[in-house]
């Protein structure tokens, strides 16, 4: 399980990516609000677990693990803002800092059977693209065999 910080900095950095900017340590401190110091250690922590590479003069870059993670946080959080919206009734503007809470929180079943009730949208109520599931665990079962 990674730590709630760590899912917001790996999803901060995707989103950084497929706008086409450079994770940087200064970009992500501003859209994390955190120093740059912690920022640096947190980079250090994340390459050393091999979710991201850090090269000094093109910025962070997720790993394809760690775009993997940073997808499925995602998908709870989109899954999530969807069930408050569809189920719950809640405004579609209000929904995100809920989701954002309980996007760390969900396990990998939950989400699951949350995605089946919800009849496997494909889109979020503000009509973003949901990132389908993915089995991390037979990948890392295998990664642990051949290493
Ligand atoms: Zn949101």
């Amino acid at each position: 399980m990674l730590t709630e910080s760590v899912e917001n900095y790996l999803t901060a950095i995707l989103r950084l990516e497929d706008q086409g900017a450079a994770a940087t340590t200064s970009e992500l401190a501003d859209r994390l609000e955190v120093a740059r110091p912690s920022v640096t250690g947190m980079l250090k922590r994340l390459a050393a677990e091999d979710l991201v590479t850090h090269e000094r003069y093109r910025g962070v870059q997720l790993t394809e693990q760690g775009r993997t993670a940073a997808l499925q946080v995602i998908r709870r959080h989109r899954l999530v803002e969807t069930f408050l919206v569809d189920i719950l009734g809640m405004d579609a503007d209000k929904v995100h800092a809920e989701a954002h809470r309980l996007e760390h929180a969900l396990s990998d079943e939950v989400v699951d059977r949350l995605d089946a009730w919800l009849g496997r949208p494909t889109t979020d109520p503000h009509g973003q693209p949901i990132p389908g599931p993915i089995n991390l665990q037979g990948d890392e079962l295998e990664e642990d065999v051949t290493d």
